[in-house]
């Protein structure tokens, strides 16, 4: 039997509250020494923490497709490793694999079912970035501007983005451009993100909300208007935004983070005068979710991988070391602390990771 170390669900935040690394507990626990037929056995290089989390932290996640974590049971999320052992005919030692139900441990065995073998090529061997921008939030920005952003090469439209310099925010403005937008504008939430995305992204221009006054920079930023605005945020922020839209301009709704916290339905309603510029100017806003979109996967990947190749997608990570800070790494990334992809690092190869 070899010993592991675990991460379970410690407690649920209280309703409209903040979630807090204290909501997450270690654990150790032991492995089977023997794998059933079908089983895996791997070794976790990188956990993902992401903004859904905190549905799943609830006891009604208020989405089917969502299932609450328990408390005292194990957390799952998205994560990748190396096969170390397998009864599973599609497996064998050392493959990359990942899987969008990982559970928080340093090592698992898992059903061989719920795994995706990667190939490290893809990333050039940086393989968080299947976590990242040639995995789930890269494919979220991809889709979400080709299904739901009208983006017309040569049309010079202006993107907006919320939540700019998150993992989908950094993103989905870079595929904006490539996609054909002639001005791309993000919003975010301090002045070190804003420089991040003007020099080393590439955004024409970007908004410190907590800052500055959003609707008067949004002016002199987009003269023309906006023509498709990438939402990850919701609230006030997206109300700004939208009263700066053009007739017959597309929101693409990808996320609401800044009512996450709250008791609301998904997606929250929107002010009525909001709501009614929607109808005015005949702005489209259908809800985006990346799942509806799986068989789309595999070409979007290798998309994906072709413009990091190029050098076209630029890629920033926030990584925190060992499995015991993940708690702390997801309460941070909620509250803004992460610049692109927030990833955890949970074995680097080296002994300390390795079981007894
Ligand atoms: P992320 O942007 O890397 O991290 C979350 C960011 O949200 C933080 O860095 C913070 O940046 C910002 N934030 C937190 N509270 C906020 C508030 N009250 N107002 C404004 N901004 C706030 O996370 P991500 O994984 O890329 O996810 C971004 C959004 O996409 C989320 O809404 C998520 O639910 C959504 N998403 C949707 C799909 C889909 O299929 N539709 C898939 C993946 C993700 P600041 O410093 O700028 O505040």
């Amino acid at each position: 039997m070899a010993l592991i170390q675990q991460v379970v669900l410690n407690s649920r935040p209280r309703k409209n509250g903040e979630p807090v690394a204290e909501n997450f507990r270690m654990e150790e626990s032991y492995l089977p020494q023997d794998l059933q037929e079908g089983q895996v056995k791997v070794c976790t290089k990188f956990l993902s923490v992401d903004p859904y989390m905190r549905c799943r932290m609830n006891e009604d996640t208020g989405a089917d497709y969502l299932p609450p974590w328990q408390v005292s049971s194990v957390v799952t999320g998205g994560g990748l490793g190396l096969v170390e052992d397998s009864k599973h005919q599609n497996f064998q030692k050392c493959d990359v694999v990942t899987s969008f139900n990982w559970p928080w441990q340093t090592r698992a065995v898992v059903d061989g079912a719920v795994l995706t073998k990667l190939d490290p090529q893809l990333v050039d061997g940086h393989l968080s970035y299947f976590l990242g921008a040639v995995g789930m939030p890269g494919l979220t920005s991809l889709l979400g501007v080709r299904e739901k952003g009208h983006v017309t090469p040569g049309a010079n439209q202006t993107m907006v983005v919320s939540g700019a310099a998150g993992a989908c925010g950094m993103l989905a403005g870079q595929i904006g451009r490539l996609e054909g937008c002639s001005r791309v504008v993000g919003i975010c939430g301090t002045d070190q993100k804003c420089q991040v995305l003007v020099s080393e992204i590439g955004f024409d221009a970007a908004i410190n909300y907590k800052k500055d006054n959003v609707a008067e920079k949004l002016r002199e930023y987009c003269p023309a208007g906006v023509d498709t605005y990438f939402d990850n945020v919701g609230g006030d922020i997206s109300n700004t935004v939208i009263s700066q839209m053009n007739p017959n301009s597309h929101i693409i709704l990808c996320g609401q983070i800044s009512q996450y916290n709250k008791d609301v339905p998904y997606p929250p309603p929107l002010p009525p005068p909001t709501d009614a510029i929607l109808k005015e100017r005949n702005i489209t806003r259908e809800r985006f979710l990346v799942l509806n979109y799986t068989e789309k996967f595999d070409v979007g990947v290798v998309q994906l991988s072709q413009w990091l190749k190029e050098g076209k997608l630029k890629v920033r990570e926030t990584v925190v070391k060992g499995l015991e800070n993940i708690g702390a790494a997801f309460q941070s990334m909620m509250k803004g602390g992460n610049i692109g992809k927030q990833i955890v690092l949970v074995s680097d190869g080296n002994k300390s990771a390795q079981s007894p």
